[in-house]
C-alpha cells in the first residue's frame, strides 16, 4: 500500500493544489521514532502546486516518494507537462520527495543548496530515519531573490531567516498570495535558532510590508488552507508569540503556561486553530530559548 494513502488535495484557490496529509487518528508512517511522523504528520503538513495551463511550480516535494508521486500523477492527470520544484527550506520533510521529479528544475536558494550538500551523507544514511536516499540536490540556485514566469503572470521567491536561516518563499503579487513555507505556522512557529529572534522578527515585518491577503503555510489546518489559507494575522501571531519566548528569561516562572493559554487570544479571534500536537513544539521552543538566551 502507498504511504500517501491519507494524502488529500486541497484546492485553497483556482490555480492552486495543496496536498496535504497527517492530523489522522491512528495513522502512522513507520513503526518507531522518525521524522516524519513525529513533526510532519503529527502536524500536518502541504506542498503546493500551483498551475497554469501545461505547467506548474511545485512548492516543496513532500515527505516521501510515495507523496511525490501521487503529486506528479495527480498533476499529470490534470494535463500538466511541464514542473519546476522550488524547495521552501531544507528540513527533511519538505525535500525528501524530491528523487521523483529528477529531470526537473529543482530551484533553491544558496544556503539550502549548501546546507543540503552539507548534510547530504546523513540524510542518504538515515541518522535520522528514515533515510533519504538519494538525496536529491538543487539543480539551480539563487541568492536573495528570483522571479519564476508562469503563464503570463510572475511569481517571486523571496529569502528569509525565519524557522531557519534559508527560507524560500513564494510571493504572488497579483494573486495577494503568500506562500510561506514554515515561515510561519498554526499554531506556533518551530524554533531552531533562538539567538537568531531578532532577525526573524525583521524578517516578519518585511513580509508584512508585502499586504499579502492570504497566506498559506506548509504546517496549518486543513479547514483553513482548503477554503483559501490564513490572513495576514497569522504573522502578527508568529511575531507575538516570538516576543513571548523574548521575554521568557526575565520571566522564567512563564515556563509552565501551555500554548494554548499563550495564543488564547489568537485562538479565540480565530486566527489560530487549536491543535494539540503543537504543545510538543511549544515545550521544546521553550527549552532551546532558555538554554540559547536564559
Ligand atoms: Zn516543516
Amino acid at each position: 500500500m502507498t504511504l500517501a494513502a491519507h494524502m488529500r488535495v486541497l484546492r485553497p484557490h483556482p490555480m492552486v493544489r495543496a496536498y496535504y496529509d497527517g492530523r489522522v487518528a491512528g495513522q502512522r508512517f513507520a513503526p518507531g521514532a522518525n521524522w516524519v511522523d513525529d513533526g510532519a504528520l503529527s502536524l500536518g503538513i502541504a506542498a503546493y502546486a500551483i498551475v497554469s495551463g501545461d505547467a506548474a511550480v511545485v512548492y516543496d516535494s513532500h515527505v516521501s516518494l510515495d507523496h511525490a508521486r501521487a503529486m506528479r500523477a495527480s498533476l499529470a492527470a490534470e494535463g500538466i507537462r511541464h514542473i519546476r520544484v522550488v524547495l521552501s527550506h531544507h528540513h527533511l520533510d519538505h525535500v525528501a520527495g524530491t528523487a521523483v521529479f529528477a529531470g526537473c528544475e529543482i530551484i533553491a536558494n544558496r544556503r539550502t543548496a549548501d546546507h543540503l550538500t552539507r548534510d547530504r551523507p546523513g540524510i542518504e544514511a538515515g541518522t535520522r530515519p528514515p533515510a533519504i536516499n538519494p538525496l536529491i540536490l538543487p539543480n539551480r540556485v539563487f541568492d536573495h531573490a528570483m522571479v519564476l514566469r508562469l503563464g503570463d503572470d510572475d511569481l517571486h521567491l523571496i529569502t528569509a531567516n525565519i524557522h531557519s536561516d534559508d527560507a524560500t518563499l513564494i510571493w504572488w503579487p497579483s494573486q495577494g498570495l503568500l506562500f510561506a513555507g514554515d515561515t510561519v505556522e498554526d499554531c506556533a512557529t518551530y524554533v531552531g535558532a533562538p539567538q537568531d529572534f531578532e532577525t526573524h522578527l525583521a524578517d516578519l515585518g518585511r513580509l508584512q510590508v508585502l499586504g499579502a491577503q492570504r497566506i498559506l503555510p506548509n504546517h496549518g489546518a486543513p479547514e483553513v488552507i482548503a477554503t483559501g489559507g490564513y490572513g495576514p494575522e497569522l504573522l502578527t501571531a508568529t511575531a507575538s508569540y516570538i516576543r513571548w519566548l523574548m521575554a521568557l528569561p526575565a520571566h522564567p516562572e512563564r515556563a509552565e503556561d501551555p500554548l494554548r493559554e499563550v495564543i488564547a487570544a489568537e485562538l479565540a479571534a480565530g486566527t489560530l486553530i487549536w491543535w494539540p500536537e503543537y504543545e510538543v513544539v511549544h515545550a521544546q521552543n521553550i527549552a532551546r530559548t532558555l538554554k540559547a538566551r536564559g
